[in-house]
């Protein structure tokens, strides 16, 4: 553990005085050997668990083989991935980026030039990145106000069915929507919600976007959350534990959205690198398992239930292994008790809601031992 401030980096997180420097599965290490429960997975990133051997195996082999090629090339590993990601969604054509805000900002100006234009509508309590397009579809007030003007033509409305069919009309290139909110506290929408916003994205000729940066991967229990709700979007933006711990994002693009970008309309030069798409492959045969993903459902009732018991716990909601608990204390002093007292890694997203996103491979014995230390905390 380290109690001293790090003077060279930019104070944009308030970080806490512990130094990580080792991860294997649902455990992580610190500089003098402490180890902590992972309940966060790196903020949804390590789903595989940390340091996942098949992960770290792919990394290995292809950065000895080639670590860069630029976008003038296709390569194995990211052309592999491209048809299992179109192979297992709704998904026509895939565009590589190196984050969630990246994926987010593709798929802004994938709708607008589908459209011409177009407002995009988006829903209260929504987080879609920090990036100029995507902080902008984000409606919160102390994340966005410091950074004015932003990028025009967000529209924000309540998550809700008839709020959303209210403010889509044949001005509105799209509504983006995350199926399970992550940042607000883990808020699923309904799939009435879901269903709304599809037919009046129908009905106006707007296309319909799923930001899954966060509840997809497994997070759910089903590859993607959209698979739950049984409504299909026109483009879907993943990232997070897409590979494995390593950066790497990408904006799946279906039927009707296929073909809108033409050479030179969107870059990058990193995105869908050789090594973090060789790492995305091995995250994929780890997640997309029928068996683990069962474990998935069951396990998050289990940690749902146990939340929900807890002494202090007001309401407690979930889908899968993505869980928040509303308390009547105060909840970024409690995540941070949680990790120096009880070695428990959780976070708070909001002044009284905790957070919990244990890696994908946590065991029943697992998720009863980190109850357990929540309870002994509160
Ligand atoms: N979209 C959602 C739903 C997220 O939860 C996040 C990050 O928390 C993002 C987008 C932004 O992703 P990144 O931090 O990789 O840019």
């Amino acid at each position: 553990m380290r109690s001293g401030v790090v003077s060279a980096l930019a104070p944009n997180y308030a970080r806490y005085p512990v130094e990580l420097a080792e991860g294997s599965g649902c455990v992580l290490r610190d500089t003098d050997g402490v180890e902590y429960l992972d309940f966060l997975s790196g903020i949804a990133v390590c789903n595989t668990g940390h340091c996942h051997p098949a992960v770290v195996a792919a990394v290995r082999e292809q950065a000895g083989r080639l670590i860069h090629a630029s976008n003038f090339f296709t390569t194995a590993p990211m052309t592999r991935l491209a048809d299992r990601l179109v192979q297992r969604s709704f998904g026509r054509e895939v565009l590589f980026a190196n984050s969630g805000a990246e994926a987010n900002e593709a798929a802004i100006k994938l709708v607008r030039k589908a459209r011409r234009g177009g407002d995009v509508v988006v829903v209260q309590g929504a987080f879609h990145g920090r990036t100029y397009g995507a902080l902008s579809a984000t409606p919160q007030e102390a994340k966005q106000a410091p950074f004015a003007p932003l990028v025009p033509g967000f529209r924000a409305v309540e998550p809700a069915a008839d709020a959303i069919a209210a403010a889509v009309d044949e001005r509105t290139a799209a509504v983006f929507l995350e199926p399970v909110q992550g940042e607000s506290g883990v808020h699923p929408l309904g799939d009435d919600v879901l269903r709304a916003a599809r037919e009046a994205c129908d009905a106006a000729g707007a296309a319909l976007v799923f930001d899954e940066v966060q509840c997809g991967m497994g997070r759910t229990g089903t590859l993607w959350a959209y698979e739950q709700a049984g409504v299909e979007p026109d483009a879907m933006t993943v990232a997070k534990g897409l590979g494995g711990g390593m950066p790497i994002g990408a904006l799946v693009i279906g039927e009707r959205l296929a073909g809108t970008f033409a050479p030179g309309d969107h870059g990058s030069t990193f995105a869908g690198g050789p090594v973090v798409s060789a790492a995305a492959n091995a995250a994929l045969d780890v997640i997309d398992d029928p068996a683990l993903l069962a474990r998935v459902r069951e396990l998050g009732e289990r940690l749902l239930e146990g939340v929900r018991e807890l002494p202090r716990v007001v309401a407690a909601r979930g889908r899968g292994l993505m869980v928040a608990a509303d308390l009547d204390a105060d909840a970024p002093d409690l995540a941070r008790r949680a990790l120096l007292d009880q070695r428990l890694i959780v976070n708070a997203t909001g002044p009284a809601t905790l957070r919990l996103l244990p890696p994908l491979v946590v065991s029943e014995a697992e998720v009863d031992d980190a109850v357990a230390r929540l309870r002994a905390l509160l």
